[in-house]
């Protein structure tokens, strides 16, 4: 094939997926001349699992992104069917926003958003080798497969479950990317050469059934709330939810047809040797590793407005066609369904993420960076967090600008590349709440407070958004300052409502915020005797009232985050060979010496380094000094 050299750039982006999306709008955005590459340019954005955008956990990532510039946010709003805050009747920690999107609305305003954007080019064409001349003034040369040559300064893998892509429906198994779209078949390969420690992964998902061939009246329905929260901290009216769910479940019939041909699953019958999602598991794993529980749920979940396909969430599957016809076909509601998507699973190459460091840029290669599924990871919103931070470090470091490094404290995106580059991914990584040593100060209601003024010392945040969320926060801290210096007198309408609320009444007046620290108490029940309550955001109050109910916990999460800010200063050297540490055990050195943390906190973390071993590294650093 006759080679041609196609133009030079700043930042190349391999893969216009989630990751990919966030990573070349950051870069163009920060002043970086972006190029981005898909296989199938209408692919671009594609959700080629659940139709939906955030969920426990992810829900915080998706409002960090906003927070941080990010687009994942706002394209949910606009594409946006049903929405619901999970996990309310938990404690503010856990609450997760969930949006039911439209996926192809969501991947057409994607697709048209890297098509506005200056400085950025979307171009459909394979990248088929990835080489390094290091002396070279644009080191990196991507080549297509037609032949075309593009010189640059830095590099973004985002290639999501593309590369090496292998589709499996029972017996049946082919080189596949999702959704019918071609595999990337040649770049692994590239990549094995330059030395990037590659492996297999898998995940999976289920079918796609027709809407009218489903019965609807013996299902329950699952409603959006009202109203309707966003993601974005820029979107001001959702509107109202546009479409139901509904809810049913598994049967012991279901569980004997996959028993009696689990001999027949690519999974255990060996042919997928990729690892894939303990915490996204096939129907079968579940079936398998919870024998005992007589039945599974599953949600019916639109997939658009202008479509009938409905998606399965929870029925993943990688058997045969007919044994799916066969188990669905036993649950309540699905005994006709017409299978339009059968379900698969698919194996692909990511990297090892210990090779990454905290910028997402590879520890051997500089300038060559890795996002999303690429790096272990399973969800579109983890995909979009990385590619956000890679794509932001990228241009930074192109412009000569300081990386941007998020701490756990800061964030889960934080937390998310924390995991994966210091205790690595033995199976796609999934974001949860209990990830997170600080999750009382990493709610998704403040991810602004924590993140925007980042986002817009960087540049990706406008100065009129930015002074939007200075006063916000200062409506927060002026309602706070009124809450607590506010006092109610005691009166009937007040201790009737407490007494309604089951919590005693007073007789002597009360601070709003002392009733507010009561656990039944919120600003709602407040309403009626509050007369003085300003008109503000009901934002402000919401997260007046999490500030004021559990000051005392985020008193003592923010007291943990300067004790490991201490540890953080005892910053360790990056060439320092750890088998010379008399007193360290043979696994913490092994350990140490192939992850090179940056300072003692990171190395606190790494799985195999004990509290023992931390105390002799302090020792030996004082003896440095
Ligand atoms: C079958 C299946 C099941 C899934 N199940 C789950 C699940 O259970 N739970 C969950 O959280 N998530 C699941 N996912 C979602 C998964 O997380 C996504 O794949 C997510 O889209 C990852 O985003 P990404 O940006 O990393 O990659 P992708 O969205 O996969 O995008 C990759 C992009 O790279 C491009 N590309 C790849 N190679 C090349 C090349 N050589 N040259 C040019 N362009 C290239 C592709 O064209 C595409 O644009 C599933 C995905 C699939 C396909």
């Amino acid at each position: 094939m006759q080679k041609y050299f196609a133009g030079n750039a700043d930042v190349a982006v391999i893969g216009a997926g989630h990751a990919g999306i966030e990573a070349a709008l950051a870069s163009a955005r920060l002043g970086a001349k972006t190029l981005i590459f898909t296989i199938n340019m209408d692919a671009v954005g594609n959700c080629p699992c659940n139709p939906s955008i955030g969920g426990t956990a992810k829900g915080h990532l998706v409002r960090e992104i906003d927070a941080l510039g990010g687009e994942m946010g706002k394209t949910a709003d606009k594409s946006f069917l049903q929405m619901r805050m999970l996990n309310r009747g938990k404690g503010p920690a856990v609450h997760s926003l969930r949006a039911q999107i439209d996926r192809t609305k969501y991947a057409r305003i994607m697709k048209h958003k890297l098509e506005l954007q200056d400085n950025l080019e979307l171009r459909q064409a394979e990248i088929v080798s990835v080489e390094n001349d290091k002396d070279a003034q644009y080191p990196w040369k991507l080549s297509t497969q037609m032949g075309a040559v593009f010189s640059v300064k830095k590099v973004i893998i985002a290639t999501g479950t593309y590369l090496g892509g292998r589709i499996f429906i029972g017996e049946v198994s082919y080189e596949g990317g999702p959704d019918g779209t071609f595999a990337a078949t040649e770049l692994g390969k590239s990549l094995k050469e330059l030395g990037l420690p590659l492996r297999r992964f898998k995940t999976g998902t289920p079918a796609r059934v027709l809407r009218r061939s489903i019965d609807f009246s013996c299902l329950e329905a699952q409603q959006g709330d009202v109203p309707p929260e966003p993601f974005s901290f820029e979107t001001e009216d959702l509107g109202e939810n546009k479409v139901k769910c509904h809810i049913s479940w598994t049967n012991e019939k279901t569980k004997q047809i996959i028993l009696d041909n689990i001999h027949r699953s690519p999974l255990y019958g060996g042919a997928i040797e990729g690892v894939g999602p303990r915490y996204c598991p096939s129907l079968e794993d579940k079936i398998v590793r919870f024998k005992d529980k007589e039945r599974h749920q599953l949600f019916i979940e639109p997939c658009g407005l202008d479509t009938e396909e409905m998606y399965l969430q929870g029925m993943s599957s990688s058997l045969p066609e007919e044994v799916q016809l066969k188990f669905y076909h036993t649950i309540k509601g699905l005994e006709n369904a017409v299978i339009m998507r059968p379900a698969y699973a698919i194996e692909y190459d990511c990297v090892d993420p210990l090779s990454l460091s905290a910028t997402l840029e590879f520890k051997d290669f500089a300038g060559l960076y890795g996002a999303g599924q690429f790096n272990g990871s399973s969800g579109y919103e983890e995909a979009a967090a990385q590619g956000l931070i890679a794509g932001i470090n990228a241009a930074l470091s192109v412009l000569g600008r300081e990386p941007l490094i998020l701490d756990r404290s800061t964030s889960y995106i934080g937390t998310l590349i924390d995991d994966l580059i210091t205790k690595g991914a033995n199976e796609p990584y999934r974001m949860m709440t209990s990830r997170s040593e600080y999750r009382l100060i990493l709610r998704q209601d403040n991810a602004d407070k924590r993140l925007t003024p980042i986002g817009y010392e960087i540049g990706l945040i406008s100065r009129a958004r930015y002074e939007k969320f200075l006063k916000k926060q200062d409506e927060i801290e002026k309602e706070i300052y009124r809450a607590e210096h506010s006092t109610l007198s005691p009166s009937d309408k007040l201790n009737a409502i407490l007494v309604s609320r089951e919590t005693s009444p007073v007789t002597t007046g009360v601070s709003i915020a002392d009733l507010l620290r009561r656990p039944q108490i919120s600003y709602a029940d407040l309403t009626e005797v509050d007369t003085n309550r300003p008109n503000l955001h009901r934002s402000v109050f919401e997260e007046a009232q999490i500030e004021i109910k559990y000051a005392g916990y985020i008193k003592k999460q923010l007291d943990r985050v300067e004790q490991v800010e201490r540890m953080r200063e005892k910053s360790l050297p990056t060439d320092i060979d750890y088998k010379e540490i008399t007193g360290l055990r043979l696994e913490a050195q092994e350990k140490l010496n192939r992850i090179k943390p940056i300072n003692i906190a990171q190395a606190s973390r790494i799985s195999g380094v004990s509290p023992a071993d931390i105390s002799v590294l302090i020792i030996w650093l004082s003896r440095e000094k």
